[in-house]
């Protein structure tokens, strides 16, 4: 039972959702709300990662959906940090690993289901710091770094603020003037170029190699890629796949499933159907007179799922679900319904007893029934488990 779904709201899943459903709604939530392309959505940011760390861990899963929040702060359950939590996620290496590499970049792709079924290449254009080529990410002219007189060197600023009578408050900050350095050019020695940044934005394009069966969430990386500083090992840019809808196709792992709505006469004596593949072929399919397809029943054609990654000639299956439409009521008339019959198989006979009692079939009103289910748990809550009989007759 669960009692509390504040973290799955979060994700925008719902309590019954799979693992791997959970995956995807913080990928692509995480991403959408990085600090690098979204500075303002900070909390959100936490609040996410928060979400995805007790959620994606099947024991901590199992303690909120007990008791909710609280007893994941009671279990002392909490804690990583969201970096750490999407770093982990996406790959972007250990502590240590990154101290000495500069940040990795993560970046969507939208691809179709086309697209990865086929393959493609798509250029992508992204904008990065790169190393000043004219002062080499100096800055300035070589020997002519002084020391900044705006922190007296310390590259930090200290500011005092008045937060209420009698008290103040010291806030520490990064020196604007030198970035944090403690040190910078003088207008004449910096160079014109990077305006003494060191490293200026350039437009880089990356060709992003999408290959036959690739899958929803696969990571391609771009080693090296990343933005360049002075002193650091440029980072990575990883492309994050994210699959777009499809109107037909749903892919399950290497499968493709598809609904296919058949009429009643097709059901009972036969059909032919065509199916577009993905890459534009035309498939025939067919029902042969004897055979019937019941409502629900699920066929499959081997070989035309999608390609297996790495081993492209080899693919999945396609999986049919069949609905059968039935017709409408009064759709033939009632001197034609005996010789439909005749045709059919024979039907039950039923004894009927002078202890039977007829009733009427109403249709099903699923909106108050629900109101109706909600209410009286509602009320079984409060009151405790009634005895026995719901309706009383008097
Ligand atoms: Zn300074
Ligand atoms: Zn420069």
């Amino acid at each position: 039972m669960v009692h509390e779904t504040g973290y799955y709201d979060l994700l925008g899943v719902s309590p019954s959702s799979s693992a791997e459903e959970i995956k995807k709604a913080y990928r692509k939530l995480a991403l959408k709300y990085h600090p690098d392309k979204n500075p303002n959505e900070g909390e959100k940011f936490k609040h996410i990662s928060q979400a995805y760390e007790v959620l994606s861990d099947p024991s901590k899963r199992d303690l909120y959906d007990q008791g909710g929040e609280q007893a994941i702060k009671e279990g002392g359950m909490s804690g990583g940090s969201p970096m750490d939590i999407f770093n982990m996620f996406f790959g972007g290496g250990g502590r240590m690993q990154r101290e000495r590499k500069g940040k990795n970049v993560v970046h969507q792709l939208g691809v179709t289901l086309e697209e990865m079924y086929i393959g493609t290449a798509r250029k992508l254009g992204l904008q990065k710091n790169v190393i000043c080529e004219k002062c080499e990410g100096y800055g300035g002219k070589k020997g002519a770094l002084e020391k900044c007189s705006n922190c007296k060197g310390k590259g930090v600023q200290i500011k005092v603020q008045q937060i209420g009578p009698g008290m103040i408050q010291q806030i520490q900050s990064m020196c604007h003037d030198c970035q944090g350095q403690g040190e910078k050019f003088n207008a004449k020695d910096r160079c014109k170029t990077c305006n003494g940044h060191k490293v200026e934005r350039k437009k880089k394009i990356l060709e992003v190699h999408i290959d036959k069966g690739m899958k929803d969430g696969q990571k391609i990386t771009f080693h090296g890629e990343g933005d360049q500083e002075p002193g650091l090992e440029p980072g990575d840019v990883i492309i994050v796949l994210d699959q777009k809808e499809h109107s037909v196709f749903q892919r399950q792992e290497d499968n493709l499933v598809m609904k296919m709505t058949i009429k009643l006469a097709e059901a009972l004596c036969g059909f032919k159907k065509t199916i577009v593949t993905l890459d534009d072929r035309p498939l025939i399919v067919s029902l042969l007179p004897g055979e019937v397809i019941k409502h629900g029943d699920i066929k499959c054609v081997q070989n035309e799922g999608m390609p297996i990654y790495r081993d492209p000639c080899q693919k999945g299956q396609l999986i049919i679900k069949f609905q059968v439409e039935f017709p409408e009521k009064h759709w033939l008339p009632e001197h034609l319904m005996y010789q439909l019959e005749r045709l059919l198989p024979p039907r039950d006979d039923v004894t009927i007893t002078d202890d039977m009692e007829e009733v009427e079939l109403c249709e099903v009103d699923v909106e108050s029934q629900q109101r109706n289910y909600s209410r009286e748990a509602y009320e079984e809550d409060d009151e405790g488990p009634r005895s026995g009989v719901q309706c009383q007759t008097q």
